[in-house]
């Protein structure tokens, strides 16, 4: 009988210690850790946390954590450096990316993981993200050959919201493709080839001048194709590279 009520009592401690522990992993839910990395380049896939109701209460870090957190896949989330001040209310919950970038290249990021946010700039994105990015990449491959082949030899202009082109850009460059300079402004290779002086839609203005600059590969050459998208991808992969050596 007192081996029976042992027994018992030891079963019902067990059930009251896992139903503590629950109650209190619930309310460490919105525990956070900020990022040893950050998460440019590569692709990734964020929500909009200001489209979210709610969202006009949320004004601390610690408030956008518990916020994040509710959203469906959230890792992590990010937002404006200057957002706890409420100068620049922008902020995303973050779903996944497939780059670990120097953490001074992007917005802080705060990862629900504590693993995960020790990872060094670098160092592989989870499974599931490069996964994702795989998919996304996969997606466009119809899209890329099209532009591909409609483009003749000058090269693929891309089109469509920034993310939209890193996606397609991917695409099209797994399959040996090439870009053509626009020299448009809000694409790549832009201002500096129309209002720097010396510059042309095919001749970067800036690249005469030899200054290093964002969003244009300074190609100077009037023949041959945009390598921006080639040079961005080199640069994630020797990140990546560094850290494996
Ligand atoms: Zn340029
Ligand atoms: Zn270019």
């Amino acid at each position: 009988m007192n081996r029976i009520f042992s027994y018992f009592t030891l079963g019902a401690i067990i059930v009251l210690s896992t139903a503590l522990g629950n109650h209190a992993k619930a309310e460490n839910e919105a525990s956070y850790f900020e990022a040893n990395h950050g998460f440019n380049l590569g692709l990734n896939e964020m929500v909009d946390l200001s489209e979210i109701e709610g969202f006009e209460r949320v004004r601390s870090t610690a408030d956008l954590a518990r916020f994040a957190s509710k959203v469906p896949g959230a890792v992590g989330f990010t937002a404006h450096p200057s957002f706890e001040s409420g100068q620049h209310r922008f902020a995303s919950a973050v779903l996944w990316y497939s780059h670990l970038s120097p953490s001074n290249m992007s917005w802080r990021l705060y990862l629900f993981d504590e693993k995960e946010a020790k990872k060094q700039p670098g160092e592989a994105a989870t499974e599931e993200a490069l996964a994702a990015a795989e998919a996304q990449i996969s997606d466009k491959l119809k899209t890329a050959k099209e532009l591909i082949d409609g483009s003749g030899r000058r090269g693929v202009i891309l089109h469509g919201d920034q993310k939209e082109k890193d996606i397609v850009a991917r695409a099209v460059l797994q399959l040996s493709g090439t870009f053509q300079h626009t020299g448009e402004f809000g694409s790549n290779c832009a201002g500096c080839r129309l209002v720097v002086l010396g510059g042309t839609p095919a001749r970067c203005g800036l690249g005469i001048q030899g200054k290093d600059h964002m969003n244009c590969c300074g190609s100077i050459t009037k023949d041959g194709f945009c390598r921006f998208w080639e040079l961005l991808l080199a640069r994630e992969k020797a990140e990546q590279i560094r850290v494996r050596q």
